[in-house]
């Protein structure tokens, strides 16, 4: 469920009221407050205070987001009646400008009347500076508080500028990202003329897309009394426009929460809830469920006597940990030291992250595959346990366990839950086939990837070797010098055949 708020920040009030620019929200209401309302023309005051401008929750105004509150949340500031607030857009406006007072100069007047008004008349706009985005609304008029003259009183505005009324110019264009400049004149009947000036920013388009949030499964089963983090099920929680964000306490604009009542220590069922917000207040939601339970998930197969084998294939710290049939991994192992290959230069579709050393090694091979013309892109790296489990119980579900132990490891026994393999793709429809062989990228790898410390885990025809039938596109960090001792060996070299370590079709 990708729940897509509309939350729209009206007023970004920190650090513009500093510089004087106003980053405008959304006012469906906009037009409303063209004119200058008794509550806006009444506080001109504000406009010139310096208290005014220094002040961040904009009190100059009484009216709905003037509060702190209704500020800060978007999605309080998201509510029309908020923004369509005439004194509400009026404030803030008013307390940005650095240079709200008019930089009318009295000019002699060009009329023969005599008159005994030598006084120009004044221009008050909102702000000095305003951005908006491009298809958003936006009217100049919002930003004239008034066009007063002392003798003449308020002045109308005209197309052509003659004594009595103010003219409007500007070469503004929504349509088109930019900076303009709106120029306003003034002229009262005896002839004394003002002038007043700001500027339009006009952003690229407004971020409306809630961010991703991306979970490994949408339920998972765990023993009482396991050590589960309910964190490790997200593997990202993306915007399109902020990037990753950062996990935190509390709900705010660029960051994501994770919720739950989850007691691993008590049978039940239990909702972990992720709520992310991104910088512009684009909410979205994703759930999933924990189900503890009393009697153990998966009945593990006996264990086979290992003990005549180097502790080093047993060993998760070590780059030659072998996970196979025959050898499953410590019970909920998870590697201390993963990174995600996107943020260091790789390119991975879903689950990117390896361990550090094999992420490096991936970068690097992703450059000289560069060199070469060629973009390798890969496909699920690192597997958790719990994501195995989800995975192969699928399998399970649509094809029977016989089949599914020859496409997918049970949870525990998979290369991918090492940190240290990665499936690569070509994103078309010979990935997870043979046929990925014939590719360029296929041949690349397999001709290259030793040189950067990988093997391709599972050759053609070692099923009852590794377990597994022929894959062409997973390779398996091991270092350079094992995998090009492996390479050098020759092309179905087996890893399980190199070390002498056991493997084999059948789970033991
Ligand atoms: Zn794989």
């Amino acid at each position: 469920m990708k729940k897509l708020l509309a939350g729209l920040l009206i007023f970004i009030l920190s650090g513009m009221l500093v510089t004087g620019i106003i980053t405008r929200g959304k006012m469906p209401g906009n037009t409303a407050s063209a004119t200058p309302t008794p509550s806006a023309s009444a506080t001109p005051d504000a406009a010139v205070s310096p208290d005014a401008n220094a002040s961040p929750d904009a009190s100059a105004s009484p009216n709905a987001s003037a509060s702190p509150g209704a500020s800060a949340s978007p999605n309080a500031s998201a509510s029309p009646n908020a923004s369509a607030s005439p004194s509400a857009s009026a404030s803030p406006g008013a307390s940005a400008s650095p240079t709200p007072t008019p930089t009318s100069t009295p000019k002699p007047s060009a009329s023969p009347n005599v008159s005994n008004d030598k006084k120009a008349p004044v221009i008050m706009v909102r702000y000095a500076a305003v951005d908006t985005y491009l298809n958003d609304v936006y009217n100049v008029n919002d930003a004239i508080m008034y066009v007063r003259d002392e003798t003449d009183g308020d002045l109308k505005r005209a197309d052509v500028l003659s004594n009595g009324v103010y003219t409007v110019k500007t070469d503004l264009d929504l349509k088109k990202e930019g900076t303009y400049t709106v120029n306003i004149t003034a002229r009262d009947k005896a002839g004394n003329e003002s002038t007043e000036k700001f500027t339009v920013r006009v952003l690229p388009e407004r971020d409306t897309k809630a961010p991703v949030i991306m979970v490994l499964y949408a339920s998972t089963e765990i023993k009482v009394g396991q050590k589960y983090d309910p964190a490790s099920a997200i593997m990202y929680v993306r915007d399109e426009r902020d990037g990753d964000l950062k996990k935190a306490d509390t709900l705010a604009n660029g960051v994501y929460t994770v919720t739950t009542d989850l007691n691993t220590s008590k049978e039940g069922t239990y909702t972990v809830n992720i709520a992310a917000r991104d910088k512009s207040g684009n909410e979205s939601t994703e759930k999933f469920t924990v189900k503890v339970t009393g009697t153990p998930s998966t009945s593990g197969p006996t264990t086979i006597d290992l003990s005549d084998e180097d502790p080093v294939f047993r060993d998760t710290s070590s780059l030659l940990v072998v996970a196979n049939k025959v050898h499953r991994l410590p019970e909920g192992y998870a590697p201390s030291d993963l990174v995600n290959v996107n943020d260091i230069g790789g390119v991975g579709t879903i689950a990117p992250y390896m361990r550090s050393e094999a992420a490096q090694a991936v970068v690097s091979m992703t450059k000289a595959a560069a060199a070469d013309g060629l973009t390798l892109m890969f496909s699920s790296a690192y597997r958790s346990e719990d994501y195995q489990r989800q995975l192969y119980n699928g399998y399970v579900n649509s094809y029977g366990t016989e089949r599914a132990d020859r496409i997918s490891s049970r949870p525990g026994y998979s290369d991918h839950q090492t940190g240290l393999a990665c499936d690569f793709v070509t994103g078309t429809s010979v990935d997870f086939t043979a046929d990925f062989e014939n590719t360029k990228i296929g041949k690349w790898l397999h001709d290259n990837a030793y040189k950067y410390g990988f093997i391709m885990r599972y050759p053609k025809g070692k099923d009852a070797v590794t377990g597994y039938a022929y894959e062409p596109w997973h390779f398996r960090y091991v270092g350079v010098d094992v995998a090009t001792a492996i390479h050098n060996e020759g092309d179905t070299q087996t890893f399980e055949e190199h070390f002498g370590v056991a493997g084999g079709q059948e789970y033991k």
